[in-house]
C-alpha cells in the first residue's frame, strides 16, 4: 500500500523559494570583486536567479547542460547556481587553485558548455578556453564599467546579459533525482574525479547540515562562508542558508585574516567555516592586534584536521565553540560533526580537547563503519583502526564516466580512502589518508597525530609528518617544520615538546625546517610534493 501524501519533490530552487518568501528582507552581503561591499536580500536575489534561468535558456542551454563557474563566493555566485538549477543544468565549480592543464582537462571530461566567471580568473580562463571545445557561451560576473578587454570569444558583462530579461518565468519542473551540481576531487593521485550530486541529494545535504546536532544554523544567524563554493559546495552553506533563512555574508576573493577580521565585525557575523590554515591566520592576525570576537559564536573546522592549539585559543582565548567536521567531496561534503552528545557534554578542559580532537559523529543521514583490508567490520572501541567506509542519500554512488568503480561495493558503501577508528559513542576519529600512513616495522603510525601536536608548540608555524624509507623498520616518521616568522626553534626543543604526549614508537627520528610547506588547491598539505622531495633523506638512526 502506498500512503496517501503530497507529490513534492525535493528541487533546489524551492530553497531560493522559501527564501525569498519566508525571508525575503535578509541580507547577503558581499565583498564584490571589483571592491566595494554589496548587499542585497534573498528576494532580489531570488528574482535575479530566475533571470539567470531565463537567459541561459533563451541562448538555447536546456536540461542537462553543464555549466562551470570560476568564481569566489558572492551574492552572483549563488544567484548563478539558483539559475543554473532552476532549468535542470548543472552547475560545475571550478577550483581556480588548480593548474590550467588541469582544469581545461575537468572542463573537456564535464563537456561544459558555458562558464560564469569572475574578473579575477578571466586572465586564467583566457590560457583554457581555446582547448574546451563544447564552451560556447562566457559570462563574465560583472558590470559594463568594470569589463576588460579580453580574447574570450563572446563574452559578455554579467549585468548586461541580465538586463536582457525581464525575470518573467517559472522554475523548469523535473524529477528529483536530476543533476543539480559537479565538482571534481582535486585528485592528488591520478586524474581528478567528478562529483555528480543530484537536487534531492543538495536538498536533504542541507537538511542534514542545518539540523541542532549538526551545523545547527538558524535564521537568526550571520553566516560567513569563507570555504569556497568551489570547495564541495562551500560545505553546503550556499543552500543551507536559504533553507533556514540565515544572512549570509560573502568574503569574494579576500580570505587573509584582516579582511576576515572585518566582516566578522561589522556584519555581526555569528557562524563561519573553513579550513584550519584560514583560522591560523585569523588567529595571528587578532593576536598580533588585540582584537576580539565578541558576535562570533561558533566556527566549523574541517578539510584537513584541526589542530588542538586552534580549538584552545578560540575557545579559551575568544569564547568560540568550535566544531570539528570531517567530509569529503564525495558526501556533498558532510561525513561527521563535533557536536557534544550528552556523554561528552560536561567535559571541560583537556578532556573535552580530547573529544574535539575526534572528527565527531555522524547526523542521520550518513552510515559509517571501519574495515580491515578483507572488508570485515571492526569494533567501535576507539582504537582499532580501518578503512573508513559510508553510504547515505548524498554520497555518491559512482564518479561521473565511471572512474574509481573500485572504491563502491555491491551493498553500497563508498570506501572513502581515509583511516580511521570510531569511539563507543559513535565518535570517529581520521588517523591518515590510506596513502599517508607510515608503515613502521609492520605497525601504523598516525601522521596526523603528530602533526597535531607539533603545531602546538609556540614557535612553529606549520607541520608535516611524512614515512621515510629506513633500512630497519621499512619507514619512519620525519617531521617537517615550518618556524613562525622570527622563531628558530631547534630540533631538540621541539621533540622535547613532543615526548610523553605519544607511543615513544611514533616519536619522528627527525626534524626538517623548511619555509614553505606545499599545499593542495583544497588548502590540505600536499604529501606527495613532500614525500618526492624527501625521497632521499637520510634519517640519523638509518
Ligand atoms: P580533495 O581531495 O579534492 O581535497 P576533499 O575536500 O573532498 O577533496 O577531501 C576530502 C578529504 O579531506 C577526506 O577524505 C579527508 O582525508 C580529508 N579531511 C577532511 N576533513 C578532515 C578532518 N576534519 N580531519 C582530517 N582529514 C579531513
Amino acid at each position: 500500500m502506498l500512503g496517501l501524501m503530497q507529490e513534492w519533490p525535493l528541487l533546489c530552487h524551492k530553497i531560493i523559494d522559501h527564501a525569498a518568501r519566508q525571508h525575503g528582507n535578509r541580507e547577503i552581503v558581499s565583498r564584490s570583486v571589483e571592491g566595494p561591499i554589496v548587499r542585497t536580500t534573498y528576494r532580489e536575489l531570488r528574482q535575479r536567479a530566475l533571470k539567470v534561468a531565463q537567459m541561459l535558456e533563451r541562448d538555447g542551454f536546456v536540461l542537462g547542460d553543464r555549466v562551470a563557474t570560476l568564481a569566489w563566493n558572492t551574492a552572483r555566485h549563488v544567484e548563478a547556481w539558483f539559475g543554473i538549477m532552476g532549468i535542470g543544468a548543472v552547475y560545475h565549480t571550478l577550483n581556480p587553485r588548480l593548474f590550467p592543464d588541469q582544469l581545461a582537462w575537468i572542463m573537456n571530461h564535464a563537456e561544459d558548455k558555458a562558464i560564469f566567471v569572475d574578473l579575477t580568473f578571466v586572465p586564467l580562463l583566457e590560457k583554457i578556453a581555446p582547448s574546451v571545445k563544447s564552451l560556447k557561451k562566457v559570462i563574465v560576473l560583472t558590470d559594463a564599467a568594470h569589463m576588460p578587454e579580453t580574447s574570450l570569444p563572446g563574452a559578455v558583462a554579467y549585468e548586461d546579459w541580465l538586463a536582457g530579461a525581464d525575470g518573467d518565468f517559472a522554475w523548469r519542473s523535473f524529477d528529483e533525482n536530476t543533476a543539480a551540481g559537479m565538482c571534481y576531487t582535486s585528485g592528488t593521485t591520478g586524474d581528478p574525479k567528478g562529483v555528480l550530486y543530484s537536487h534531492r541529494s543538495n536538498v536533504l545535504h542541507a537538511m542534514m547540515a542545518a539540523m541542532p546536532d549538526a551545523m545547527g544554523i538558524s535564521s537568526r544567524d550571520s553566516i560567513l562562508p569563507v570555504v569556497p563554493m568551489f570547495h564541495a559546495n562551500a560545505w553546503g552553506l550556499g543552500q543551507s542558508a536559504p533553507m533556514i533563512g540565515a544572512k549570509l555574508v560573502m568574503p569574494g576573493g579576500k580570505m587573509d585574516g584582516a579582511s576576515i577580521y572585518e566582516l566578522l565585525d561589522t556584519e555581526k557575523v555569528t557562524f563561519t567555516a573553513a579550513v584550519p590554515t584560514v583560522w591560523l591566520m585569523l588567529l595571528q592576525h587578532l593576536e598580533e592586534t588585540g582584537k576580539k570576537l565578541p558576535y562570533l559564536k561558533k566556527v566549523v573546522i574541517g578539510g584537513s584536521a584541526c589542530p588542538r592549539v586552534i580549538t584552545k585559543k578560540f575557545q579559551e582565548n575568544f569564547d568560540v565553540e568550535v566544531i570539528h567536521a570531517w567530509g569529503m567531496t564525495e558526501m556533498s561534503p558532510l561525513g561527521t560533526l563535533g557536536t557534544m552528545k550528552p556523554e561528552y557534554a560536561g567535559l571541560t578542559g583537556d578532556a573535552r580537547l580530547d573529544i574535539q580532537e575526534k572528527q565527531g559523529y555522524s547526523p542521520f543521514g550518513v552510515e559509517m563503519k571501519v574495515t580491515d583490508d578483507e572488508n570485515r567490520e571492526l569494533p567501535w572501541d576507539g582504537k582499532t583502526f580501518g578503512r573508513l567506509k559510508v553510504r547515505g542519500p548524498a554520497i555518491a554512488r559512482a564518479y561521473y564516466g565511471g572512474a574509481g568503480t573500485e572504491q563502491f561495493d555491491t551493498e553500497g558503501w563508498f570506501d572513502t580512502g581515509d583511516v580511521a577508528h570510531i569511539d563507543p559513542n559513535g565518535y570517529m576519529q581520521i588517523t591518515d589518508r590510506a596513502k599517508d600512513v607510515i608503515k613502521s616495522g609492520g605497525e601504523w603510525i598516525s601522521s596526523i597525530d603528530i602533526e597535531n601536536l607539533a603545531v602546538g608548540h609556540p614557535d612553529v608555524a606549520e607541520a608535516a609528518v611524512i614515512g621515510v624509507a629506513h633500512p630497519r623498520w621499512d619507514e619512519r616518521p620525519l617531521l617537517i617544520v615550518v618556524p613562525k616568522a622570527g622563531k628558530e626553534p631547534s630540533k631538540d626543543d621541539i621533540l622535547r615538546f613532543m615526548n610523553g604526549k605519544i607511543a615513544k614508537w611514533w616519536m619522528p627520528d627527525d626534524v626538517a625546517f623548511v619555509s614553505e610547506i606545499p599545499h593542495t588547491a583544497t588548502g590540505k598539505i600536499q604529501k606527495t610534493a613532500l614525500r618526492e622531495r624527501f625521497k632521499a633523506y637520510a634519517l640519523p638512526t638509518a
